[in-house]
């Protein structure tokens, strides 16, 4: 079936024409209808690898954007399954279509802001914060829902993210991660190095 991004994850006989999608986390930004609102490539494998899906598991992958977290953890292995919590409806239904087109339909997509669409839903496995965690109640709401045993991961990029992740790490523990990325482009006739913005990472198991 065709689909309009027009990938595939099938090797043998690629659609022609097709992305074939490799099977490591981290596909390239480009395969992913997105508004400039994505986790990047990089920064989405160390996501995905802290986040350490396992068979039969359940995420919750809040202020969803594009959806790339929750569709490369429902990639990784066909029993996953995810959540994907977005507030914004256009980004909502940006993430249902982007869902078909990897041939992850069954991605869960909840429109509406957290916490207060969390209530109700069946407690997860792991839990990735990429958007509403400065919003109040949502990192208690996350906490206080996540299973134990369970991998929380929360990726700041703003300095207000950012200072709530310290305050989280200072209460309960866990793995702060500072993530920086350059990439090489045109500077005039040279190369320079572009810095995206660093993100902090905050790691926590329950
Ligand atoms: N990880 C995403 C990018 C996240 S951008 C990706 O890879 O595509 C942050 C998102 O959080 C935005 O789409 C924003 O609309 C959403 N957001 C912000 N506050 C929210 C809240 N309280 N509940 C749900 N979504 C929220």
């Amino acid at each position: 079936e065709l689909n309009p991004l027009n990938i595939c994850a099938i090797t043998v006989a690629p659609l022609p024409g097709a992305r074939v999608l490799p099977l490591t986390p981290g596909l390239e930004d480009t395969l992913f209808e997105h508004d400039g609102q994505i986790t990047k490539r990089d920064i989405r494998a160390l996501t995905l690898s802290a986040l350490a899906p396992r068979t039969h598991e359940l995420l919750w992958d809040i202020g969803a954007g594009s959806g790339s977290i929750g569709i490369e953890w429902m990639l990784a292995d066909a029993s996953l399954r995810a959540v994907a919590i977005e507030s914004e409806p256009e980004r909502a239904q940006r993430i249902a279509r982007n869902a078909r087109a990897f041939g992850v339909p069954d991605l869960h997509v909840v429109e509406g802001p957290a916490p207060h669409v969390l209530a109700g839903l069946e407690p997860p496995h792991a839990i990735f914060i990429g958007g509403g965690g400065t919003d109040p109640g949502v990192m208690d709401a996350a906490i206080s829902a996540l299973r134990p045993g369970g991998r929380l991961v929360a990726n700041a990029v703003s300095l207000e993210m950012e200072q709530s992740l310290l305050a989280l790490h200072a209460k309960h523990g866990g793995e702060l991660v500072r993530l920086s990325v350059a990439q090489a482009a045109p500077l005039g006739t040279m190369t320079g190095w572009r810095p995206a913005m660093p993100i902090t990472q905050w790691r926590w198991s329950k």
